[in-house]
């Protein structure tokens, strides 16, 4: 790893829960700098890199939490990623766990039945699935969603985020993350 392309800040909340598990809240070594010196953020970890310029010295930041919370009961953005978050990444249909690649949307009631897109009407299904059900009703073809889709709060789409670990985790992180049995109950 080379300074200019690596060591992110794992950025928390000022309750010191990450702003966000899936995608993890990661800055860039150079935001979590600036943010240092912006006095926006207090630094809880640090990695053994150092940064220098004429004027100052610092070991970069590798676990920061905001000085402010910033509240998460908005509502999540409708996106496809997030559909596919709310229903655990499993097709609505077979049930099987897919990777988002390999994951479509499908439209519960069609649209061309005049179903709308919305969180009440578009389900997580793998292209099968979605192949098979074409512009059918559920009740005409005997798919019916595993579980009836409403709007996810921001907080169970966190929770639902916490179930999926990043591909790189430096140690110092992991105070702060629970990637664990407490979720699946
Ligand atoms: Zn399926």
């Amino acid at each position: 790893m080379t300074v200019a392309e690596a060591y992110p800040a794992l950025v928390l909340n000022a309750d010191f829960r990450p702003l966000s598990y899936f995608p993890l809240s990661l800055w860039c070594w150079q935001d979590s700098v600036k943010a240092v010196f912006l006095d926006r953020v207090n630094i809880v970890s640090e990695y053994e890199q150092v940064v220098r310029s004429p004027s100052f010295e610092m070991r970069l930041p590798s676990v920061i939490s905001l000085k402010e919370y910033i509240h998460l009961d908005r509502r999540p953005a409708f996106t496809r990623f997030n559909v596919f978050l709310r229903d655990h990444f499993d097709c609505q249909y077979c049930g099987h766990h897919f990777g988002s690649e390999e994951l479509t949307f499908d439209h519960v009631i069609p649209r061309s039945r005049g179903g709308r897109t919305t969180w009440g009407n578009v389900v997580t299904a793998c292209q099968d699935c979605n192949l098979r059900k074409g512009d059918r009703m559920p009740r005409d073809c005997q798919m019916v969603p595993l579980r009836t889709p409403v709007q996810p709060t921001t907080y169970q789409l966190q929770e639902n985020g916490r179930a999926f670990p990043p591909n790189f985790l430096h140690h110092s992180w992991n105070d702060y993350l629970y990637w664990d049995s407490e979720l699946e109950d």
